[in-house]
């Protein structure tokens, strides 16, 4: 995967003193970042142009740092694996899904492009389009475990991602494409946001209210399941449908109930959901509590105190 044509090699900076490489983005690093994410990676061969790849007996060792830049990525992998946890851990261990996003993420640092991670979809199309060529841009996979022809020691990058070939490059960039034709596909020109089914009993989201999406799907459950008082009849069962979004949120956390429609909400308000916010206590009424011939939103959760629940976000959980 690395060139060695001479146009590719990249300018490098020499490495004195404490500075380190990030071993994502391969720029040097000093300052507080250096410390906290320091690794020692194992170079096991080398390849030599001349001489073919040969084994290194023993081993040496290389260490590497994170930068501020790409520890944030780090903490955006992170925060994304905490709020998919159910669907994260259906991919593979937490800390291989971490490793795995965060090379997604390097591909925002290769192409200037972002990379979403605000759902598990999100998570799924990425990891399918934009993993093999994340990892092969890594500054770490120069080194370890096999040093390429072309990767020197003691220097590091003087931009981030400057070692990254154009074939690694073109890659990240038709990975990007090809998730991006994904995500059209499915919510592309043909999608009209629509009404519930006629035949469905509430006129919006049995969850947020909302009146259209362009994905209904049928659900029965009870007034007492979506946030209702206690009235007669509220455990008695009630068929509605719900919108894309809710029903995604519904296929993660498996039931319907306060952390269903708490997900559903903080999704709405652009949150992510984080050990801070679990610390909000909210009891929420999804539409479907609501009195029969309640008009449906137009956005969704608008039956709510949004103002409120924001505010609430910002003072107790922090979120801005
Ligand atoms: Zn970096
Ligand atoms: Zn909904």
């Amino acid at each position: 995967m690395s060139s060695t044509s001479p146009a590719a090699v990249p300018v490098a900076v020499q490495l004195s003193g404490s500075l380190l490489p990030c071993g994502i983005c391969g720029v040097a690093v000093e300052g507080p970042h250096l410390q906290r994410d320091v690794a020692e990676l194992t170079i096991s061969a080398v390849d030599d142009p001349r001489l073919g790849v040969r084994e290194l007996h023993p081993p040496r060792s290389l260490a590497v740092t994170r930068c501020a830049a790409c520890r944030g990525r780090l903490d955006r992998a992170r925060a994304a694996v905490d709020a998919f946890g159910a669907f994260a851990a259906r991919l593979g261990s937490r800390s291989l899904i971490v490793e795995r996003l965060e090379a997604v993420l390097a591909v925002e640092g290769v192409t200037s492009s972002a990379v979403r991670l605000e759902s598990p979809r999100d998570l799924s199309t990425a990891l399918e389009h934009l993993n093999v060529a994340g990892a092969a841009a890594l500054w770490s996979t120069r080194f370890s475990p096999v040093q390429a022809s072309g990767a020197r020691l003691g220097v590091a990058n003087a931009a981030p991602f400057a070692h990254v070939d154009a074939e690694v490059r073109q890659a990240a960039r038709d990975g990007l494409a090809a998730l991006l034709r994904s995500r059209l596909l499915r919510t592309g020109p043909v999608a009209v946001p629509l009404e519930p089914p006629a035949d469905s009993a509430r006129r919006g989201c049995l969850l947020c209210g909302v009146a259209t999406s362009t994905i209904w799907e049928a659900l029965t459950t009870t007034r007492r399941s979506v946030g209702g008082t206690v009235s007669p009849g509220w455990m008695e069962p009630i068929e509605g449908d719900v919108c894309g979004r809710c029903g995604d949120v519904l296929a993660e956390v498996g039931s319907v109930g306060q952390t269903a429609m708490k997900r559903s909400l903080l999704g709405h308000l652009g949150v992510a959901h984080t050990f801070a916010t679990d610390a909000v206590e909210m009891t929420i009424r999804g539409f479907g509590a609501l009195p029969g011939g309640t008009p449906a939103n137009r956005s969704p959760w608008a039956h709510l105190d949004l103002a409120a629940i924001r505010r609430d976000l910002r003072e107790i959980a922090g979120v801005r």
